[in-house]
């Protein structure tokens, strides 16, 4: 057991360091192992590799919508400069979702509840949310941490470059573990303040739950994720609406 005490100093030391990051708007504390350029490259890779794999609307008028709502919500982000993409799915399912980085997905079927772009920014606001709280990087950290000794050997031989074998552990967790119910709530305050200053009526992110609701779809919104409820969801954004509404610049 000796030999693995260097290591185990080497990721105490890590730890302690990623307690310093915090998420935008909470202020909340999180666990941050991976280096972000290292996270953001794991999220182009799968986004192409979707992009590839997964059918891509026709629909150009939709499409614009999603570009002008997704880069409007982006530019008030604390990373306008990231390069965001949106990418419209050809896919019934009422489902979007974000990778580190700024890289979008939204299917067409969410057009089915969102049915105007308030509506529709409120989904983008939240998605935008979990790339800037780098929530892709907290879930790979929090398996990193969980799975321990082998994972840690990774990230201390290769300084804050993961070795391959840190790198392919952390992209299991960041592909297969879903959002948390800590990340998703705190996704929804800060999309709801985003929408809201970057025009969009914050009050239209209950309607949209109202009708994710009433589609039976309220739990399936992101690909992986253990979504609240929607009624608890509306009732924490209705107490949440006054900081929205002191922010909203209507466009
Ligand atoms: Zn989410």
């Amino acid at each position: 057991m000796k030999r693995f005490k260097p290591i185990a100093s080497a990721f105490t030391a890590l730890a302690i360091l990623a307690a310093c990051d915090t998420a935008p708007i909470t202020g909340r504390s999180q666990l941050i192992l991976v280096g972000d350029q290292q996270v953001q490259a794991l999220g182009l890779q799968a986004y192409n590799q979707m992009k590839q794999e997964m059918p891509r609307s026709n629909d150009r008028a939709l499409d614009r919508r999603v570009q002008e709502v997704g880069k409007r919500i982006a530019a008030i982000s604390p990373q306008p400069d990231w390069d965001w993409e949106f990418t419209l799915f050809d896919n019934d399912s009422p489902n979007a979702f974000a990778l580190p980085g700024g890289k979008v997905g939204v299917n067409t079927g969410l057009f089915k509840v969102a049915k105007n772009d308030d509506q529709l920014a409120a989904v983008m606001g939240h998605e935008v949310a979990h790339a800037i709280a780098r929530h892709g990087n907290e879930r790979m950290s929090q398996g990193i941490l969980a799975q321990g000794g082998v994972a840690a050997a990774g990230i201390a031989t290769g300084g804050d470059q993961l070795t391959t074998i840190g790198a392919v552990l952390a992209s299991q967790y960041l592909f297969t573990l879903p959002n948390s119910r800590v990340q998703e709530s705190e996704a929804d305050h800060i999309g709801l303040l985003y929408m809201a200053e970057a025009g969009y009526d914050p009050r239209s992110a209950v309607d949209l739950w109202r009708n994710m609701e009433a589609a039976g779809a309220g739990r399936q919104l992101e690909f992986l994720s253990t979504h609240p409820s929607p009624g608890n969801r509306i009732a924490r954004l209705q107490e949440l609406m006054p900081e929205a509404l002191a922010v909203y610049q209507p466009r």
